[in-house]
C-alpha cells in the first residue's frame, strides 16, 4: 500500500512540474508576442540624430515639422490634447528620434490645452534654452538627441505637483506607447525561462 501511496506522490510532482514547465513557456512566448505589436516601445538612439531639412520634410508630417524643426506650436485644446488626457499609464517619446522624454508619472492636467508634465522622465535627453521671442523671456524644451523643439517650461505657478514646473509639450511631436506593451517588451528582453523553477521538495 505504502508503494501505491508513493507512486500518486510521485505522479502529482510530475504533473505539479509540468503545470510550471507549462507556465513557463506561456511568459515566454507573451514577450515574443508583444514585441510583435505595433505599440513596442522604440529603439533608443545611441547617438545624436542629424538630417537634413528635406529628409526631415520626408519623414515627418507638416505639422510636426512645423513644429520640431521651426518652433511652431500647435493650436491648443485640439485633438491631440484630448487624446492626450485619456491616453492611461505609458511612455512619450520623440516623434523626430524615438528618445523617451516623459511618462505618464509627470503627467498632469494643467487645463491649459497642451500636454503638461510636472518633471521628464530622462534628463539627458532633454535641453533647455532661454528664448526671448514672442516678447516675453521663456524656457525653450528641445530633444537634446535630434534638437527638436518640443514646447516650453513654465516654473512657480502654483500646481500642487513635486515640482511646480510645467512642461508644456505639443502633443505632435510626442509618441505615446502604452505601459503593458512597452513592459511586456522589456521582461521578453530579460530571460523568461528564469522563472521556471522546479520544486525541490521531495517528501
Ligand atoms: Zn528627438
Amino acid at each position: 500500500m505504502k508503494a501505491a501511496a508513493r507512486i500518486t506522490a510521485l505522479a502529482l510532482a510530475a504533473g505539479i512540474a509540468l503545470l510550471q514547465l507549462s507556465c513557463g513557456d506561456a511568459s515566454a512566448d507573451g514577450g515574443k508576442k508583444a514585441r510583435d505589436t505595433d505599440k513596442k516601445a522604440p529603439a533608443q538612439p545611441t547617438k545624436l540624430v542629424k538630417k537634413t531639412d528635406a529628409e526631415w520634410r520626408k519623414t515627418l508630417s507638416p505639422e510636426q515639422y512645423k513644429i520640431l524643426r521651426h518652433h511652431d506650436t500647435e493650436r491648443p485644446y485640439g485633438k491631440v490634447y484630448d487624446e492626450f488626457k485619456k491616453q492611461a499609464e505609458g511612455t512619450y517619446y520623440c516623434v523626430g528620434c524615438n528618445a523617451e522624454l516623459f511618462t505618464s508619472k509627470e503627467k498632469f492636467d494643467a487645463r491649459c490645452g497642451w500636454p503638461a508634465f510636472y518633471d521628464a522622465s530622462q534628463h539627458k535627453n532633454i535641453k533647455t534654452i532661454r528664448d526671448t521671442s514672442a516678447g516675453m523671456l521663456r524656457i525653450e524644451v528641445r530633444c537634446k538627441v535630434c534638437e527638436g523643439h518640443l514646447g516650453h517650461i513654465f516654473e512657480g505657478e502654483g500646481f500642487n505637483t513635486p515640482t511646480d514646473q510645467r512642461y508644456c509639450i505639443n502633443g505632435k511631436v510626442l509618441k505615446f506607447v502604452p505601459k503593458t506593451a512597452a513592459d511586456d517588451q522589456r521582461k521578453g528582453e530579460k530571460d523568461p525561462a528564469k522563472d521556471n523553477k522546479p520544486s525541490k521538495k521531495s517528501e
